[in-house]
C-alpha cells in the first residue's frame, strides 16, 4: 500500500519549497488512495523547536494538507519525532556492527584532519582511508579498554555503482568509489540524520520518498543503509528546486518565500495551494485552475517536471484572484469587508455598501488585502473635478471644457446630489436629461463625464461607482483618504 510522509525539519517556517514538497507527498498518497504522514525531524536539537514544529503545523493545516498520521494525530507507526525514536535508532546501529557493515572508528579528530589534508595532496578524493575499517579485534579491544571514544562507520563497498530509479528523474547512479566510509554513529552516540531517516522509512513503512532534488546525495547514502539492513527499498521521487525569476535559488532577498508570510499577507490556501502545484506539474491541458480535490483526482508524479521551476510572485496573486473570485459571493463579501473594517475605511464590515462596493470593484482585486486601496481609490475620486492633474486630460480635451462647466453648475446647485440620493436610477435619469441639455449622448458624454468626476479615463461602471462615491459621504465610512 502507498504510504509517503512529509518530514520537516523544525527550525524556521514552512517555505514554499517545502510547502511544495508536502503538497505533492499529499496528492500523491490522496490519489492513491494511501496514507500521507507527517514526521518531524528534530535531531538537531539545538536548531529544533516545539513553536517551529507548531508553525510548520499550523501552516500546513491552513493549506488543507492534512495528515492520517503525525503529531497531534498519532497512529500505529510512532512516535513521530525523531528526538523520541533514539532506542530505534541505537537498535538497529546495533544491528550493523554485529554483521560488521559498520565498524569501530577510534580516528581522533586531528587525525581525520591530517588524513584529508594527505589526500588533497596526493589530488586522491578526501575519503575515508584509516585503518580502523580493517583492524584486528585485538586492536579494536585495546582501544575499548582505553575507553576512547569512537565513532559506527558504514562499510562502502570500495568500488561499483549504485542505481535508483527515481520516479521523476528516472535512471540515477553514483560511483561508490569516492564516497568513503561515513560515520552513522557520533562518539557521543548520536545517530547522523541519514541512518535516523532510513531508520524511520522504513519502519514507517514508507514505500515512496517524495523529497527535494537537494537531498539526492542523501538517497545514496540512505540507499546503501536500506541494503545493509536488508529493508526493501523506496521508491524515490526527487522533485526539482524552485527558482527565482533569474534563474538563482529563490532565497529571503527575492521577497517572501514563507507560507505563513503569504497567510499574513491575505493570500488563500487554496490560491497557494493552486500555485504551489503548477511548480513542476501541470494536468497536460491549458488549464491551470484547479482546487485541492481536483488536484487530488489529476496529479500523477510521471508528470511532475524534472527541471527547476520558477517562483513568479506575480502569477501566484494572479492565481489568488481567481479563488477569490470563485469563492462563493457571500464569502467574498465577508471576508472584504472584514478587510475594510480592519484597516479602518468602514465601521462595519457589512450592509448593502459593501455589497454593492465589492461587486463593483471585486475585478481589481487579487489578494484581499488589495481590496482597501481598491476601495480608498473609488473614494478619492474627486466629485467635482480639477482637470489640472488629469492624467486623461489630453485624450478628451476638447470635449471636456463644456461638459464641465455645465457639469459643476449641476453639482453646485444641487441637482446631482440629490439625483445621487435616490441612487442608481437617479444618477441614470439624471444623465439622460444632462445629455439631453448639451445635445450629447454615448462617448461623447461618457467619457469626458467619467474623465471630470474620476480623473481617469476607466474605471469600473459609472452609476454604481458614482453612487457610492456619494454615499462615501454618510456614516459608517471612516474617512476616504486620498489613495
Ligand atoms: N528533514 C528534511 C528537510 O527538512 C527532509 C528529509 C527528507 O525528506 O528525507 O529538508
Amino acid at each position: 500500500s502507498v504510504r509517503v510522509r512529509f518530514a520537516p525539519s523544525p527550525t524556521g517556517n514552512l517555505h514554499v519549497g517545502g510547502a511544495r514538497t508536502a503538497l505533492f507527498n499529499y496528492l500523491f498518497a490522496r490519489s492513491k488512495g494511501g496514507k500521507f504522514v507527517l514526521r518531524i525531524e528534530d535531531t538537531d536539537l539545538e536548531r529544533s523547536t516545539r513553536e517551529s514544529e507548531a508553525a510548520v503545523l499550523q501552516d500546513l493545516s491552513w493549506l488543507g494538507l492534512d495528515w492520517d498520521e503525525g503529531p497531534g494525530v498519532g497512529g500505529d507507526f510512532g512516535p513521530y519525532r525523531q528526538s523520541e525514536r533514539n532506542a530505534l535508532y541505537k537498535q538497529y546501529a546495533e544491528k550493523l556492527l554485529e554483521s560488521g557493515q559498520v565498524y569501530r572508528c577510534f580516528c581522533s579528530s586531528e587525525e581525520l584532519v591530517k588524513m584529508k589534508e594527505i589526500a588533497k595532496l596526493k589530488q586522491l578524493p578526501p575519503v575515508y582511508t584509516g585503518k580502523w575499517a580493517t583492524a584486528s579485534d585485538a586492536e579494536v579491544e585495546q582501544e575499548l579498554e582505553k575507553g576512547t571514544p569512537f565513532t559506527y562507520r558504514f562499510r562502502v563497498p570500495k568500488e561499483g555503482y549504485l542505481k535508483i530509479n527515481d520516479l521523476i528523474r528516472g535512471e540515477v547512479s553514483w560511483n561508490l568509489d569516492t564516497l568513503g566510509d561515513f560515520v552513522v554513529m557520533r562518539s557521543n552516540g548520536q545517530p547522523v540524520y541519514n541512518f535516523c531517516v532510513t531508520v524511520d522509512d522504513a519502519t514507517m513503512a514508507i514505500s515512496h520518498v517524495i523529497r527535494a532534488e537537494e537531498h539526492l546525495p542523501n538517497t545514496l547514502r540512505q540507499a546503501l543503509i536500506y541494503k545493509a539492513l536488508e529493508f526493501p527499498m523506496p521508491q524515490f521521487a526527487h522533485v526539482s528546486l524552485i527558482l527565482a525569476p533569474d534563474r538563482s535559488k529563490l532565497s529571503k532577498r527575492h521577497g517572501a518565500t514563507s507560507v505563513g508570510q503569504y497567510r499574513e499577507m491575505g493570500f488563500l490556501p487554496q490560491g497557494m495551494v493552486n500555485y504551489l502545484a503548477l511548480l513542476g506539474w501541470g494536468d497536460g491541458t491549458e488549464n491551470e485552475f484547479f482546487t485541492l480535490e481536483q488536484l487530488v483526482e489529476k496529479f500523477s508524479i510521471e508528470r511532475v517536471n524534472k527541471s527547476g521551476a520558477i517562483f513568479d510572485s506575480t502569477k501566484l496573486r494572479w492565481m489568488n484572484g481567481l479563488h477569490l473570485k470563485a469563492l462563493p459571493s457571500e464569502k467574498l463579501t465577508k471576508l472584504v469587508g472584514e478587510q475594510w473594517k480592519s484597516a479602518g475605511i468602514l465601521t462595519e464590515s457589512e450592509g448593502s455598501f459593501v455589497d454593492e462596493a465589492v461587486e463593483l470593484l471585486k475585478d481589481g482585486i487579487d489578494v484581499v488585502t488589495d481590496s482597501d486601496k481598491v476601495l480608498l481609490n473609488l473614494l478619492s475620486y474627486p466629485l467635482h473635478a480639477t482637470l489640472a492633474s488629469s492624467e486623461a486630460k489630453p485624450a478628451v480635451e476638447d470635449k471636456l471644457n463644456e461638459v464641465a462647466a455645465s457639469l459643476i453648475a449641476a453639482y453646485d446647485s444641487g441637482e446631482i446630489p440629490s439625483a445621487l440620493a435616490e441612487g442608481q436610477s437617479g444618477w441614470q435619469k439624471w444623465v439622460k436629461a444632462f445629455g439631453k441639455s448639451l445635445k450629447r449622448k454615448g462617448k461623447s458624454l461618457f467619457m469626458p463625464l467619467r474623465v471630470l468626476l474620476t480623473g481617469k479615463l476607466h474605471g469600473p461602471e459609472m452609476a454604481t461607482s458614482i453612487v457610492l462615491i456619494h454615499k462615501a459621504g454618510s456614516p459608517g465610512i471612516v474617512a476616504p483618504q486620498a489613495g
